[in-house]
């Protein structure tokens, strides 16, 4: 088991040590030859043990390098995921103890010897299949800047088939994320359409099995068409919430590069201001596709409508009802001039980084000496 990182670190910092990559590398490094994860009590609140049951009846994924092996980013196996009900019956008291030293400050829960041992065999069945990212570029006019890029992603799967809810078990993924993709083919049409092309090439990527671990964005961030190097910034877009009129948007990632600013002046030429994450403790920079392009040191940031003007109801009324469930589908009431205006700021956005200073990290940011390459 390891333990939950410390709450007194800053929520996106938090969400690093508490992705499930770099846990197990920790564990890993530590001597682990097996990992067993224990949900917290808020991890419990915020994502409930019950809808992760619900995804795990579908298939892991993880995608071929090259030479046909498959990308796994840690040698040893989960091999359990517990939850608190279930903490209770393996742990007993100790459970509460654990529970509640989580969630102190420090997180500091002592190790200890467990009262049994785990006997595990792992049966794998591997499939192999193919799904493909969809990658256009519109060149930029600036002799120089043209071998620079600025990307736009946004990811085209969703979670497929799953057990029904009221009678219906297809997926349609109307928000979450067909208003992405549609976002970014727009901004695609309004540059084409423009008076004057960007002076650096727009690259936009459609990418697969985001719902399944960010994979189609980490196969282009690590094996991209153009160089790494000329690869600026990625703005991703992931399940707009367009049935409000929003006034306010939310760059995850925006205090940590200089593409928090260029939203700024983006959203300021359509009336809409940049508000700071509503929601930090969800660690939402760490968890959609535009990390994987941090991770390989690129400045990024995931756009989301704000909670401002009936957005904070319009979000949470969504994540209750139709999130991840058949019913986010053509039903809902998508307001379609509300998506043209999200296009518009995302053009604005788009111009401001293409035609503007190259995208830079901030001096000292945790991200950038994580990643960047020195
Ligand atoms: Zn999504």
């Amino acid at each position: 088991m390891t333990r939950p990182p410390p709450k007194f670190l800053q929520t996106e910092e938090r969400a690093y040590y508490g992705g499930g990559r770099v846990k197990l590398a920790q564990a890993e490094a530590h001597g682990a030859v097996g990992f067993v994860s224990v949900n917290t009590l808020t991890g419990e609140r915020l994502y409930p043990f019950a809808d992760d049951v619900r995804q795990y009846q579908s298939w892991d994924m993880t995608w071929r390098k090259p030479d046909g092996k498959p990308f796994v980013a840690s040698q040893i196996p989960v091999l359990a995921n517990v939850s608190v009900a279930g903490a209770h019956k393996l742990l007993g008291q100790d459970a509460d103890m654990i529970l509640a030293a989580a969630e102190t400050r420090e997180g500091a829960v002592k190790g200890f010897a467990l009262p049994f041992s785990l006997h595990a065999v792992l049966h794998s069945e591997i499939h192999k299949m193919e799904s493909e990212n969809v990658v256009g570029v519109l060149p930029g006019s600036d002799p120089m800047l043209k071998n620079e890029y600025v990307v736009l992603s946004a990811h085209l799967d969703h979670i497929g088939v799953t057990p029904p809810v009221k009678g219906d078990a297809i997926n349609n993924g109307a928000l979450d994320n067909a208003a992405g993709v549609a976002t970014t083919l727009e901004v695609a049409r309004l540059l084409r359409a423009g008076r004057k092309p960007t002076k650096r090439s727009v690259l936009f990527l459609i990418d697969t099995a985001e719902e399944k671990g960010l994979i189609g964005a980490e196969y282009f961030a690590r094996n991209p068409t153009v160089p790494g190097s000329a690869i600026t910034a990625d703005v991703d877009l992931d399940m707009p919430i367009l049935t409000y009129d929003f006034t306010d948007v939310v760059a995850f990632g925006a205090d940590r590069s200089s593409i928090g600013p260029a939203v700024k002046r983006a959203a300021a030429r359509i009336n809409v201001k940049l508000s700071p994450d509503p929601m930090p403790d969800e660690g939402t920079f760490t968890r959609s596709d535009h990390y994987r392009f941090v991770e390989q040191g690129v400045p990024a940031v995931f756009l989301a409508t704000g909670f401002a003007n009936g957005g904070e109801a319009a979000t949470r009324f969504f994540m209750k009802t139709n999130y991840h469930k058949p019913s986010d589908d053509l039903s809902q009431a998508i307001r379609y001039d509300v998506g043209a205006k999200f296009a518009r700021l995302n053009y604005e956005i788009t111009r401001e980084l293409a035609d503007g200073a190259r995208p830079s990290w901030n001096k000292g940011d945790f991200f950038a000496d994580k990643f960047v390459r020195k």
